[in-house]
């Protein structure tokens, strides 16, 4: 029987071997395959905030300026067009009046009235007027212009048309030497030759303080980004500065060193976070600490029957029949010891994990009752009943009668035959206590650290009794995994007094536990 659990539990260890053998070569394959400079974002947080603040910053810029340049050119147009009306009208009042206010003599023909309101014009340098008497162009102002439009044959050939008629117009002209707002204003009296003013702005030149001005803005638009920018890129700097640190924090870990931390300053979301992740860092440590020791404690702990059997069996004399039955004997025992170890290093670490518990309301009467009958079978004890509380709590009944009979059989174990143990429950402060009191051998004070350690046993408990020193432990996984603790109180020669102290508020999730939250 003890062989066959032994065969069972080296199946499982191989099993077990193997999964990790293949985890670890998984892990060994990934860490090989993707080089750690993959790894690392090409693009970092710091370049994508920064290259959005400038292009953000520049589309507000050139959209700004969209808006001025096309308001600008609306209030240019505007303006010429206001000037144009103007002119007209002054012509107008001329020709009605028929006086040359110059002169104070008659105006008789449209030439000379076309001819003295050229006189008496003011134009600005992208201006030009020409006067126009029966079709022939006769006078210029002002002359000397650079961009003269009567010297543009296009432009004298598309006003043409206009010149000749009878009303008034004013329009835009492009010629491959510019564009002109013009005003034609034909003047005619019966039996006179004709005449026409064409006042034409130049379009280009009228633009060019926009220009200017735009020009300006862009020069402007260009170092308030380059500050933007700069001041970008110090604030976000600073700001995501815990993001650089927590990679390189994240980076120096390994399975060897898991003691680095990510440095915490300030209050806002990424320090919160650099705290959090410390946090997890801590529980990863205080996890894979745990599971080395548990390695080194279980490695010792099974190396003492390993030896003994290989002793026993190298010292076996296969003639002497006595000698081999006590040998297969002392094996067995030894063997069996290892079995009922190994499933107490199963349960512990069963006991760790967040599914470990499922609790359901419980009446705890009726399991107060139930452990003192199953604990009457642990071994001949007086076996009391102190109290019994009469409520319902939401526990893992199942897990809890488990604990509670460890310790009644503990109780057993470490006390003499007909000696009282005593069971009892109750509710104090809002926590519930179940407890087995012996007057067994008790615990001097200086052991009590060391018997809640795994594998720890007092050494006169060590005289007394066998035992793996892991009962206690599995009794604290289920204990705290209910958010609650195991209380010792102990008197050395007396007895001991173990009580399960859980807060009647509802079990917690071992999770929850150590995650502190
Ligand atoms: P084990 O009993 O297998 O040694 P436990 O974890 O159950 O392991 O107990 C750890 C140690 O606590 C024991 O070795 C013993 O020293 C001490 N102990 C536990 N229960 C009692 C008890 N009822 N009376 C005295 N000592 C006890």
């Amino acid at each position: 029987m003890a062989l066959y659990r032994l065969r069972q539990v080296r199946r499982g260890t191989g099993r077990a071997g193997a999964g990790l053998r293949r985890r670890l070569t998984q892990r060994r394959g990934h860490n090989s395959d993707v080089p750690h400079s993959t790894l690392s974002p090409r693009l970092t947080i710091k370049t994508r905030v920064m290259t959005t603040i400038v292009l953000v910053s520049c589309m507000a810029l050139a959209y700004s300026g969209a808006i001025v340049w096309v308001l600008g050119l609306q209030g240019v147009e505007a303006e010429i067009d206001e000037q144009l009306r103007a002119d007209r009208e002054q012509l107008r009042v001329l020709a009605t009046d028929g006086i040359n206010p110059a002169t104070g003599e008659p105006l008789a023909t449209p030439a000379q009235a076309l001819e003295a309101h050229l006189r008496r014009v003011v134009l600005s340098p992208s201006e030009s007027a020409l006067g126009f008497a029966g079709g022939e162009l006769r006078w210029t102002v002002p002359s000397e212009v650079a961009s003269a439009p009567e010297n543009d044959a296009d432009f004298i050939a598309a006003i043409t048309p206009a010149v000749a008629g009878t009303e008034s117009v004013i329009r835009t002209i492009s010629t491959p030497r510019g564009s002109y707002r013009v005003l034609v204003v034909p003047i005619a009296l019966e039996a006179e030759q004709p005449a026409a003013l064409v006042h034409a702005v130049d379009l280009d030149a009228a633009k060019a303080d926009l220009r200017r001005t735009m020009a300006l803005y862009t020069a402007a638009a260009l170092i308030s980004v380059t500050f933007v920018a700069g001041l970008a890129w110090f604030a976000v700097n600073r700001l995501l500065r815990p993001i650089g640190e927590l990679r390189h924090a994240v980076d120096a870990i390994d399975e060897r060193d898991l003691t680095t931390r990510v440095p915490v300053r300030g209050r806002d979301d990424l320090s919160a976070l650099a705290a959090q992740v410390n946090r997890m860092l801590d529980r990863v440590q205080t996890a894979i600490e745990g599971q080395r020791e548990l390695l080194d404690d279980v490695g010792h702990e099974l190396r003492t029957p390993i030896t003994v059997i290989r002793g026993h069996l190298e010292l076996i004399d296969p003639t002497d029949e006595q000698d081999v039955r006590l040998t297969q004997q002392l094996a067995l025992d030894e063997l069996d010891r290892m079995g009922g170890m190994v499933d107490d290093l199963l349960l512990l670490a069963k006991s760790s994990q967040t599914d470990f518990l499922v609790c359901s309301p419980t009446d705890l009467g009726a399991l107060t009752d139930q452990v003192r009958e199953k604990a009457q079978a642990l071994g001949d004890r007086g076996w009391d009943l102190d109290s019994r509380a009469e409520t319902t709590a939401g526990l893992d009944a199942a897990r809890i009668t488990q604990a509670w009979l460890e310790l009644a059989a503990n109780a057993v174990k470490y006390s003499e035959a007909g000696t009282a143990i005593t069971l009892g429950s109750r509710v104090d402060e809002g926590d519930l206590l179940l407890w087995v009191a012996d007057q067994g051998i008790g615990i001097a004070p200086q052991h009590m650290d060391r018997i809640r350690q795994r594998f720890g046993r007092a050494p006169e408990a060590a005289l007394h009794a066998h035992g793996s020193g892991l009962g206690l432990s599995i009794v604290e996984n289920i204990v705290s995994a209910h958010g609650g603790r195991l209380d010792i109180e102990s008197v050395l020669g007396e007895g001991s007094c173990f009580t399960l102290r859980i807060p009647l508020g509802g079990a917690r999730a071992p999770a929850e536990e150590v995650d502190g939250s």
